[in-house]
């Protein structure tokens, strides 16, 4: 990922507190999800919505669901606790912006009591063109999209479909809406100078190889870092990739795949697929301190 010697001033300023963006930063500032989205508008067939979602989270992990109201005292509790703390994330446990009310409610709670601190999110991209707009009314510098295609033939074997303005796609037709929206969210992203994370989950003899000609569209859309994470194969958690389940890579598959993209654009390597309601600085998870009766007592 980037280094203050190879950014324009301007980006370097945007990238210099954020622990995902920046190598050097995440041993110093910390972060804080809130999962506060538990509805996603699309399935992703190594997805259960019972837990996090796997576009920016690991899987598999039952976040604390809170409420806005619930979420903003957090992060201001958090806050006076953790000054190293500067960015929020909304990651789930669904789609954030399946769940704009709660997003932008959380959003808007913050902004106005702790304006300093850094507001981030993640999505799926389906509904992103159009939120751009609040997006930037909340000085959000940094949004993630997952994108794992940009051919819906690899598209209909990951998601098996979408919901888009009151109707269900399915098959190709759902990923080509999904990777048309997606695509258009980051060019508008690009466009309004917030920084664009892209997410891909690499899974293997769905979109392993597929993934060097994603690297090269986003790239082209203006994408500012691509973190190609692995797919963590839970069957019990209901990944539905056929009968036997679907493997994750391994750790050489992983590492040769961002190899051949390294000379494309930014690659993040010190992801660590963060929990919906993680806490503190990146591999060390502090939100066990943070519990809601504790929170309210705080007050
Ligand atoms: Fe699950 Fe996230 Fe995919 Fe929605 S976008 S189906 S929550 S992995
Ligand atoms: Fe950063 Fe990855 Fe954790 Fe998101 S999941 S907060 S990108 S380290």
């Amino acid at each position: 990922s980037a280094g203050s010697g190879d950014l324009p001033p301007d980006v370097w300023e945007k990238v210099k507190n954020h622990p995902c963006y920046s190598e050097e930063a995440h041993h110093h500032y910390a972060r804080m999800h809130v999962a506060v989205a538990p509805a996603c508008n699309i399935q992703c067939n190594y997805c259960n919505r019972k837990y996090d979602c796997a576009n920016e989270s690991r899987p598999g992990v039952v976040s604390e669901r809170l409420t806005p109201e619930q979420a903003a005292r957090k992060v201001l509790a958090v806050a006076s606790e953790i000054p190293q703390m500067t960015v929020l994330g909304i990651a789930g446990p669904g789609d954030p912006l399946a769940n704009p009310d709660k997003t932008f409610g959380t959003f808007d709670r913050v902004f106005k009591a702790a304006p300093d601190i850094k507001l981030c999110l993640s999505t799926n991209g389906l509904a992103l063109p159009d939120h751009v707009a609040r997006i930037k009314d909340f000085k959000v510098d940094h949004v993630t999209i997952t994108i794992n295609m940009i051919d819906p033939e690899v598209g209909a074997r990951i998601y098996p479909w979408v919901f888009f303005r009151h109707k269900r796609y399915t098959g190709k037709d759902a990923a080509k809406l999904l990777s048309e929206r997606q695509l258009e969210g980051l060019e508008m992203l690009t466009q309004a100078g917030i920084l664009c994370k892209v997410n891909s989950v690499m899974i293997p003899g769905i979109n392993d190889d597929h993934l060097v000609e994603v690297n090269k569209a986003v790239k082209s859309r203006g994408a500012f870092l691509h973190n190609i994470m692995p797919l963590i194969s839970a069957p019990e958690h209901g990944t539905v990739f056929g009968l036997s389940g679907q493997r994750g890579p391994t750790a050489q598959e992983l590492k040769a795949l961002q190899d051949k993209c390294e000379g494309e654009m930014n690659m993040m390597r010190h992801c660590r697929q963060c929990r919906a309601d993680a806490v503190g600085l990146l591999g060390e998870d502090r939100g066990a301190e943070f519990t809601t009766e504790r929170i309210e007592s705080m007050e």
